[in-house]
């Protein structure tokens, strides 16, 4: 049985209990948010399982991976563990460069965390070029990241041949999602209906079978603010969600991608409810969305500032970006960067949805030993424990910032009963 099988069946398994465990929620609850599709259970051999979707908190992704111009396997594996240490709850492995497939079972033996592919990228550095991608070539490697033990694979299916003919000329930026290009360029090249929507069937049985998350992919998203949030996307999303419920049918668990890219600030929140509308509440999984284009260096700065929101008003899981994002092959450091940026979007958002008191372990205690001025309790509840100690260090007291006209002092004084003016 799947899991979702296991959840319409009311079956206590091991993922089940530990997921209550871990996120405070009943059993019952986990099964109905389940099988309804509002929720799905990333499982992993040998790993906790993970809840995404209501009612569990935000979730990040991570973005790892060789370029088909910088291939440093090493480096990669040292993304993942710094991702790890600091809170991805998974990680997507986008390697286009080097042996992809020992690359893969690299990162399998190294990581603790589910691990997502695009298996169409794959597909084109294998075939060498999109006139020689065939559906067979794409289903084998779909089939051979799921035997690796792939937990969630990204599936470009929520398009037609139709939609792109009728997209020419209607976008600055055309198509910026990597996976859907490819898949697009393969359509047009050859004349042929989406592979993914012609083997529907076919490619849920295999899912089924490994019972790896269907993850519908965001290949209509706008790559900036002036492509505005169109009749592609939500088609997109429509169509997603029509396979999404054929997916549930057939035991298979869906996550459905949208809304990433760029999104004008004022059209988020109104298109975010409706993305949850429209997908029957399905877990939304949302790369950025970046409010703003005209911070290239900074862009995980205003990713997160979309993000915020989005986890705030329905994504359920977010995708950290980088500084590096639109300019090269991030760094480990900006990996840590992207993910501290969208760790705190995600606390932000988890703060709309679940209020004051969710945040209590983490914001209370740090507040309460900000006003002690208990530098060392402090840190170790932040977000980074090792970045607030470069600006100031543990053993010293004072805070430069005011010297001993510290506000705090004061306030200490003051509000202990113990009114003074002498410093
Ligand atoms: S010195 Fe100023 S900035 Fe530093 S802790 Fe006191 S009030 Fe805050």
């Amino acid at each position: 049985m799947t899991i979702l099988e296991d959840a319409l069946n009311k079956n206590i398994t091991d993922d089940f209990r530990q997921l209550a465990k871990d996120e405070k929620v009943g059993i019952n609850t986990i099964f109905k948010t389940v099988s309804k599709g509002r929720a799905v259970i990333v499982n992993r051999i040998n790993t906790k399982p993970l809840g995404i979707g209501f009612p569990f908190r935000t979730k990040i992704n991570v973005n790892i991976g060789t370029s088909a111009s910088l291939a440093n396997v090493d480096t990669e594996l040292k993304k993942i563990k710094i991702a790890e240490k600091f809170g991805a709850d998974t990680i997507s492995d986008l390697s286009m460069g080097g042996n992809i497939d020992l690359i893969r079972k690299k990162i399998l033996d190294i990581s603790t965390v589910p691990i997502t592919t695009v298996p169409i990228y794959q597909t084109l550095i294998e075939a060498k070029t999109i006139e020689d991608i065939t559906d067979e070539l794409i289903f084998n490697i779909i089939e051979k990241h799921l035997k690796d033990g792939i937990s969630s694979l990204v599936i470009h299916s929520g398009f037609t041949l139709e939609d792109l003919k009728s997209m020419k000329g209607k976008r600055m930026m055309g198509m910026v999602s990597k996976g859907g290009s490819y898949t697009a360029a393969y359509m047009v090249n050859k004349g042929v209906e989406n592979p993914f929507l012609k083997n529907f069937d076919y490619l849920l049985d295999m899912f089924n079978n490994y019972d790896a998350v269907l993850n519908l992919g965001n290949a209509m998203r706008s790559g900036c603010i002036h492509d505005k949030v169109d009749k592609f996307q939500l088609s997109e999303i429509k169509f997603n969600s029509r396979l999404a419920k054929r997916a549930n049918k057939k035991g298979v668990q869906v996550i459905i991608e949208s809304l990433g890219g760029h999104v004008l600030a004022k059209d988020l929140i109104k298109y975010l409810k409706l993305c949850k509308k429209i997908s029957n509440n399905r877990p939304l999984f949302v790369s950025g969305p970046i409010p703003t284009d005209f911070a290239p260096g900074y862009d995980h700065i205003a990713a997160a500032i979309g993000a915020a929101f989005a986890s705030g008003f329905g994504a359920d899981y977010l995708c950290a970006i980088t500084p590096a994002e639109h300019l090269c092959l991030p760094s480990i450091d900006d990996v840590k960067k992207g993910l501290i940026a969208c760790r705190i979007a995600a606390h932000v958002g988890d703060s709309f949805k679940f209020g004051l008191n969710y945040l209590f372990n983490d914001d209370y205690h740090l507040s309460n030993y900000r006003f002690k001025k208990n530098w060392q309790k402090q840190f170790e509840c932040s977000i980074d424990p090792t970045e607030p100690q470069k600006k100031h260090p543990i053993s010293e007291d004072v805070c430069s910032m005011c010297g001993k006209y510290c506000a705090l002092s004061i306030s200490q004084k003051l509000f202990n009963n113990k009114p003074s003016t002498k410093f």
